[in-house]
């Protein structure tokens, strides 16, 4: 099944290569579908021989432990890349980036998903994570969502109130997303651009986007902001090895070079620990952790 694989098949695959944070031990058998059948091959091979599957996108939300990932992983970023335009809805693969689908359509005058601009995500991986902003998430764009079951057959999802919650897809378990229809909104280019200008000056202010990251660590707690309170115990800055609480952003954890997942993680038990000890609010990470 494996050898019916048209894409890449790589065995113990250093994740590192793959995640935003530089960080990750090896997948255990790591595979870059070229297609769908691909994947059904990936998740038949999987199935029988009773392995589990993990999916990644960009890697861009992703902790991967030290020791990596057993079984198989699939890596869809930038297969599946292709995106349709019909009037005011694009088709648009799982492993189209989200930018890169922004600026196209952008160029045709269609908007409305500027509150998602900035965030480094394939489609997949915004779907799954409910990508967004204060001013707009991609669950509030989404018509439909197109996946497969673990045993390779296709599904549809539509989604409905409380289908896309924060951080987070109700998607069906197991499904590897492959595609989804986003409902756009007739705008002229130019404010497209001065509307994105604003966003990405305003990222490049807050966020320390010069640095190996995963973005924001953890969720608001309801009713207020996890750097906030992160800042307020005293951790902005504060390093383990190659691991630094950002100076710049409170909520984001960045290599500075040589940072292992088990610093990150340390970083992590201190900012949830103390964050707790000062104001009683339990921290919830936003970004997913996989592997050993
Ligand atoms: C500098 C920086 C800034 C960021 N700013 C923001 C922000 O403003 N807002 C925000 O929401 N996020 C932000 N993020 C986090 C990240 O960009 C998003 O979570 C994004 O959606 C991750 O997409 P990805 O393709 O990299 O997914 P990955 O990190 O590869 O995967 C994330 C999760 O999605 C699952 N997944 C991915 N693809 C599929 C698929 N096809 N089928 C099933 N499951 C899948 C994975 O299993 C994993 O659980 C930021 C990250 C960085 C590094």
């Amino acid at each position: 099944m494996l050898g019916e694989i048209r894409g890449e098949v790589r065995f113990k695959e250093p994740l590192s290569f793959h995640t935003s944070l530089r960080i990750g031990g090896a997948a255990d058998i790591f595979v870059v579908p070229q297609d769908v059948d691909d994947i059904r091959h990936a998740l038949m091979f999987a199935e029988r021989e009773q392995l589990p599957v993990a999916v990644i996108g960009g890697g861009n939300n992703l902790l991967v432990g030290d020791r990596g990932v057993r079984g198989v992983v699939l890596r869809l970023e930038g297969c599946l890349g292709r995106a349709e335009f019909h009037g005011e809805e694009v088709l648009a693969g799982a492993g189209v980036s989200l930018s890169a689908l922004i600026r196209e359509a952008a160029a045709q005058n269609l908007g409305g998903v500027e509150c998602l601009v900035g965030i480094p995500a394939t489609i997949g991986g915004a779907l799954a994570m409910n990508a967004g902003t204060p001013d707009g998430w991609i669950g509030d764009f989404v018509s439909a969502v197109y996946y497969l079951h673990p045993d390779g057959t296709l599904g549809e999802f539509k989604p409905a109130a409380g289908s896309f919650t924060y951080r987070a897809f109700a998607a069906p378990a197991g499904a590897v997303l492959i595609g989804c229809r986003l409902r756009l909104t007739r705008r002229p280019l130019a404010d497209i651009q001065k509307d994105i200008r604003q966003r990405l000056k305003l990222k490049k202010a807050t966020q320390p986007l010069a640095l190996a990251s995963v973005g924001c660590v953890w969720k608001n707690p309801p009713n207020d902001v996890a750097a906030r309170l992160i800042e307020k115990c005293g951790l902005k800055g504060k390093r383990l090895n190659g691991a630094e609480i950002s100076s710049k952003h409170a909520n984001f954890i960045v290599n500075r070079g040589g940072a292992t997942a088990a610093d990150i993680l340390a970083l992590m038990d201190l900012a949830r620990e103390r964050v707790q000890a000062h104001f009683g609010v339990a921290l919830e990470p936003e970004i997913r952790i996989i592997g050993e």
